[in-house]
């Protein structure tokens, strides 16, 4: 069974009331602050079958399936990976939408409620997210909908509309810091930094692995209206500098190519952004910043402030995309 973390204790007061539960719910927040768990207790919650609880017994029928990931009423759906691509996707499709809307239609395995459990929603194509209207306007009796995302603002408004809404709350700094050393994390405050305040987060960097850093760089050069330099400077200036520079230099080789030939080579998964991304840049601005980023490659062993460099560089790409006409106004 998933965790209540200790900054969660209040808003699950709020929510464990099956009665005034709405059936579609929202869940979102900052990433890495335990929502997808607290979105399973709640599932393990609405499907447990001691009535007289306010958290999940665990130990029911129920509760024993969802533990074995074999509930029969409970649907995840999620990026999947594609066929011979061990790499997950980023897209929820159309079909897995279908599906849903078709075992949705049957009744409960237990006759009793069913639960759906969609992450990260913003994953949901257009045609996906249009499809799970129908299933939003019209719930089965029974059946909670609950929808993931560290990204609301990419639901399209006709989704946002239907669901009730819940914001995940950050942890205080105290209380993550207190959480981290429970789990024997050192040096948690630097860790804490670079995941945005998000403890689940931190934990994971912590544990040394790269690929969360380049996937909170990557998700921050595909949304560069919203993209905080300072802030994702101090989160990524811990990893090896010549690897930054690769991940950066492999963003803007595919925003070239989609410019150029409109299809990307690295970053498959992102080529949706990719290419909507090109549209707003003038190209002779993004050959003169590639060639800024080969630059400072060749002079990486140079002594140099590293979170200067990542700032000047973030701050250059960020300008990529301010229109000419904002600029002489
Ligand atoms: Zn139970």
């Amino acid at each position: 069974m998933s965790p209540i973390y200790p900054w969660q204790h209040s808003v699950w007061g709020r929510v464990a009331r099956p009665d005034l539960l709405p059936h579609a719910l929202l869940i979102y927040g900052r990433q890495g602050i335990g929502k997808l768990d607290f979105a399973r207790t709640l599932t393990s919650f609405l499907l447990c079958s001691e009535s007289e609880k306010t958290i999940p017994c665990g130990v029911c029928a129920s509760c024993h399936y969802l533990s074995q990931g074999s509930h029969p009423d409970f649907i995840e759906v999620f990026p999947l990976e594609e066929d011979g691509n061990k790499k997950a996707s980023k897209v929820i499709k159309v079909e897995q939408v279908r599906d849903l809307g078709e075992r949705i239609g049957l009744t409960t395995h237990q006759g009793g409620r069913r639960v759906v459990l969609v992450y990260p929603a913003e994953a949901l194509n257009v045609n996906a997210a249009n499809s799970l209207l129908k299933t939003l306007e019209e719930p089965n009796s029974g059946t909670y909908l609950i929808l993931v995302s560290h990204r609301p603002g990419m639901l399209p408004l006709t989704v946002l509309s239907r669901c009730a809404r819940l914001e995940m709350p950050l942890p205080k700094e105290q209380e993550a810091l207190d959480w981290l050393e429970a789990n024997h994390v050192s040096k948690a405050q630097s860790w804490l930094v670079q995941a945005g305040g998000g403890p689940l987060l931190a934990l994971e960097l912590s544990m040394g692995d790269d690929e969360p850093v380049r996937l909170v760089l990557l998700d921050a050069l595909c949304h560069p209206s919203e993209l905080n330099v300072v802030n994702l400077a101090e989160r990524i200036m811990h990893v090896d500098f010549v690897k930054v520079l690769t991940w950066i230099y492999k963003w803007v080789f595919d925003l070239l190519a989609a410019l150029a030939i409109g299809s990307v080579r690295c970053h498959a998964e992102e080529a949706e952004a990719l290419l909507r991304l090109v549209f707003r840049i003038e190209r002779i601005e993004l050959a003169r910043f590639a060639q800024k980023v080969i630059d400072r490659m060749r002079t990486v062993n140079h002594p140099l402030n590293v979170q200067l460099c990542l700032e000047e560089l973030l701050l250059d790409y960020r300008a990529l995309f301010v229109s000419r006409k904002a600029l002489l106004r």
